[in-house]
């Protein structure tokens, strides 16, 4: 059974010059502890995708399914973490984490310790009780994802969670997010406008064009893992993410 399935989906807004169209009968399914990346130009309605498999809008039209019941609203299965970090500046990493565990009223010491394992698992130990200012980009987003964990979601949705990061940071972010997914045998689905990055993470890259966003192709990815950034300068490497860009367009 699918973690997930969206199921012809199709989503509007409401502009100053009417309707517009975003996305366009979308249907997918996201099996259990998959890893899926989601790529396409600017502007192609990714982030409004993932926030319609997020339950934080509804759709125009069609449905998302998680684990076969209709998607209504937030679910503490789902896990979310965006571009920015939006961490609490006046709170400690550890306390950052421990914000949705107390939100949901889990015991403060049950809460700490948790909160204390998510930062190890992120490659946090030892930054604890720092302040987000003092932590560099690519710390704050590892922080984002261990508070996305905190309710230990059945899936994670990342929405180009290292834009914002350089080059080299984003690169030893992705062998971290592998990392982490192969430890917490979740499933991820990660927005991101790098084809590279795409292919180099994802079991199943979804490639989708633009107005309005349908989904154009879906590629399976049939790297071995373990993965290392070495991989990326293979033929079959080169091969499956000029399929992508072709199918971009
Ligand atoms: P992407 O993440 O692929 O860049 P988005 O989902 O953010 O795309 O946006 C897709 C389109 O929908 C863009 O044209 C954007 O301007 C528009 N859009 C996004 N959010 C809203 C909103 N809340 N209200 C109106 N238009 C929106
Ligand atoms: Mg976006």
């Amino acid at each position: 059974m699918p973690i997930m399935q969206v199921e012809h989906i199709s989503h509007s807004y409401l502009g100053p010059a009417g309707k517009l169209e975003v996305l366009n009968d979308i249907s997918f399914q996201v099996q259990r502890q998959e890893f899926i990346c989601i790529v396409g130009p600017s502007g192609c309605g990714k982030s409004t995708l993932l926030r319609l498999m997020g339950g934080l809008i509804t759709p125009t039209r069609g449905q998302v399914y998680l684990s076969s019941q209709p998607l209504s609203g937030p679910r503490q299965h789902i896990g979310v973490v965006f571009q920015k970090a939006n961490l609490m500046p006046w709170r400690t990493a550890q306390d950052n984490v421990l914000l949705p565990l107390e939100l949901a009223g889990v015991p403060r010491q049950a809460a700490r310790q948790r909160a204390l394992e998510l930062l190890k698992l992120v490659g946090l130990e030892g930054f604890e009780a720092s302040y987000p200012h003092t932590l560099s980009g690519g710390m704050e987003q590892r922080v984002a994802i261990a508070r996305a964990l905190a309710h230990d979601p059945e899936i994670l949705l990342l929405d180009e969670p290292f834009g914002a990061l350089d080059a080299m940071t984003r690169e030893r972010m992705s062998l971290e997010l592998l990392r982490i997914w192969e430890a917490s045998r979740k499933t991820i689905v990660m927005v991101t406008h790098s084809i590279t990055e795409a292919v180099f993470l994802a079991d199943r890259v979804i490639a989708l064009g633009s107005q309005p966003g349908r989904v154009h192709a879906i590629f399976d990815i049939p790297l071995q893992r373990p993965r290392d950034l070495g991989l990326q300068y293979g033929m079959l490497f080169g091969e499956l993410a000029g399929q992508v860009r072709a199918a971009i367009g």
